[in-house]
Formats: structure tokens, sequence, C-alpha cells
């Protein structure tokens, strides 16, 4: 079966809609799908301080009130499920995750999986802006990294930088930059079991936990 145009999008070369890797270049034609939470609040509910009406996004265009967040967000795709909760002694939640996914023909069984926990560090301004554009920069990155034939070493070292990038210039002030932690983790399903490669920056971790009487064990530091 051919799908008229349709393209690799690494390297442009014409493709079949059933091939799930480009003849010419190798990279994934898989689609990418994606989650990342805390998903923002509706922007049409008036602010909660003043009243005011007007559509706004996540600071009050009136009085400079920030939108309440949820205290928790979810999110699942496929086997992944992502859950974040407001820290006990902080006012908002700072954190956030973001998953995707590479699927080819068979939803069931995706080529690759990335993911990305990043709590924000909350001696610095604006965290919880670090935290998101690092989750979702990271994702997007590694998936990226993969689609084009990368290592899975690479594409982990791909999502950080971007991750990296992502953060600092997520705030409003260059000069108190927000600032988060990472932890990625990218899953690479084979025959009957799994490529696992974790990478981490800060004191998020990442544990594996086998079934009994494997033990448990936590990435550094
Ligand atoms: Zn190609
Ligand atoms: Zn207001």
């Amino acid at each position: 079966m051919t799908s008229p145009g349709a393209k690799c999008p690494h390297c442009e070369t014409a493709v079949r809609s059933a091939d799930r890797f480009c003849e010419d270049c190798g990279g994934s034609l898989s689609e990418p799908q994606k989650v990342a939470i805390p998903r923002p609040p509706s922007t049409d509910a008036p602010c909660t301080d003043c009243g005011n009406a007007t559509p706004f996004d996540e600071y009050c265009t009136v009085c400079g009130h920030r939108r309440a967040q949820p205290d928790r967000d979810e999110a699942s795709l496929g086997a992944m499920a992502l859950i974040t909760d407001r820290g006990i002694e902080h006012a908002g939640n700072e954190d956030a995750a973001a998953a995707g996914m590479l699927v080819g023909s068979d939803a069931a069984q995706p080529d690759a999986i990335a993911i990305v926990v990043s709590d924000g560090v909350s001696s610095s301004d604006e965290a919880h802006k670090a935290s998101a554009a690092a989750s979702k920069a990271g994702v997007d990155a590694m998936l990226a990294a993969i689609a084009a034939s990368k290592k899975s070493r690479a594409a982990m070292l791909a999502g950080l930088d971007a991750a990296a990038k992502a953060a600092a210039t997520a705030g409003t002030d260059s000069v108190t930059a927000p600032s988060c932690t990472y932890t990625a983790a990218i899953v690479i399903p084979t025959a009957g079991s799994a490529q696992v490669t974790v990478g981490n920056v800060g004191d998020s971790r990442a544990y594996w936990l086998p079934a009994s009487p494997a033990a448990a064990r936590r990435s550094r530091p």
C-alpha cells in the first residue's frame, strides 16, 4: 500500500505508509504521541481575587493574581501513568512530568517510550515554568533522536541538552532563571524484553522495582 506523497520526516525520501522505517536513512516513521502534566487550568474562569472576567492564562491581567492550580494532576499514555501533587509546604505545584512514545502500526507495542520527571527547585523563582519546559523539551528531543536512529545514550544526552536550554529560558528574568531537577528514562521494547536507559540530574531519582526476590535499585545520586 502506498499513500501518495508520504515522505520520511528525516530525509524527505518517499516512503510507503506500511513501512516502519525509512529504507533510505533508517529513521523511524512512527508517530509520536505525548502527554504532559500539570495541564494548565481553563483560561475562561474569572479571577478569584478581583473578579476580572476577561480570559487570561496564568496571571490575572488586572491584579496579577496567579490562577489557582489543581493540587493534583494525572495522565496516562499507553502503559505509562503520570501523577503530580503539590508539595505540602508549597503554595503551588512546582513539579512537572511528560511522557511520549513512538507508535507504528501497533499501538499496544510502541517502538520507543520516553519519560521525564522534573522537580521545581523552590529556592528559584518561577520553578514551575522550568520543570514544565524541561520535561516537555526532554521528551521531545529524546523521541526525535530515537526516531532519527540515534542510540538511547545519545538520545538521553540530546534530551538533557534540550531540557537544560528550555529551563534556562523558561523564566521571565534571565538573572533569576528558574531551576529544576531532571530524571529521564528511555524504554526500547524488544522481543520479550526491553532496554531501559536512565539519566538524572539533581536529587530526583529513578527506581527499578522488579518482582521479588530480585532487589530494588535506585539511580544515583
Ligand atoms: Zn529517511
Ligand atoms: Zn485579578
